[in-house]
């Protein structure tokens, strides 16, 4: 039972769920767009947010390329988050606010299991970068086992180049470190050699290792070199800080 709880506790605390703020109705607007909030509305129709995830790739590849100089092919991967990293669930996000419904593991299992999720724009290019320069691309995700033949699916449909996908092995631990060390060491799947990790890619804190919402200037030092950062401000670790 205790397990349970907590297990629905961390599932509400990591999994994507919506803002709660109602924008004023405009003429002429979608009944059903009206309790769509700014924050899902800018990520799923602002072309800044393209502007800035295409940007976010560019540099990400250009980085990679200068790091991945002269180490040899297969000996080195890029780690990345899946959802709103390189996969789109915002539409998951809509429709719970037109419902007026909130994240709940059966809504959000069925919308996995549609595996419709879209990339997010630069994703697939810079993944098959990542594989055309001789590295790996790993997803480290919050997904729990139990969808992740769906999501791996979902990323191929999505034209994201993948060569391993570690979901949540226990869905009441979320810390992603044990897996990036995993990787690092050679233990995460067999058939990996240890690989030697020249970047990550995430849109929350907790996609970095080491990092929470507490990290400072000079923890956030790597950021543009080895760490790139894609905008979410539909929900994340931040939404748990005070609100002053
Ligand atoms: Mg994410």
């Amino acid at each position: 039972m205790r397990n349970a709880v907590w297990v629905l506790v961390l599932a509400a605390a990591c999994a994507p769920r919506p803002a709660t703020i109602t924008p004023t109705p405009i003429a002429g607007q979608r009944a059903d767009s009206l309790e769509v909030p700014n924050a899902i509305h800018w990520y799923r129709n602002a072309v800044e947010y393209r502007a800035i995830a295409r940007e976010v790739y560019r540099l990400a590849t250009e980085q990679v390329t200068r790091q991945a100089e002269g180490l040899p092919s297969g000996s080195w991967a890029v780690i990345m988050d899946a959802d709103e990293t390189v996969l789109d669930n915002s539409e998951y996000q809509r429709r719970n606010a037109v419902r007026g419904t909130s994240f709940n593991q059966e809504t959000w299992y069925a919308w996995a299991r549609e595996q419709a999720a879209p990339p997010v724009p630069g994703a697939p290019e810079f993944t098959r970068t990542v594989q055309r320069l001789g590295g790996r691309v790993a997803i480290v995700t919050g997904r729990d086992q139990a969808i992740c033949p769906e999501t791996e699916a979902n990323l191929r449909a999505a034209g994201v180049a993948v060569d391993v996908v570690l979901c949540r092995a226990d869905p009441a631990f979320s810390d992603k470190n044990p897996r990036f060390r995993a990787l690092a060491d050679g233990t995460a799947r067999a058939g990996l050699p240890p690989l030697r990790i020249i970047a990550w890619v995430g849109d929350n804190i907790l996609d970095f290792p080491g990092l929470d919402q507490a990290a400072d200037a000079s923890a956030l030092e790597p950021f543009g070199t080895r760490y790139f950062m894609l905008p979410n401000p539909m929900y994340g670790s931040w939404e748990r800080l005070p609100r002053r």
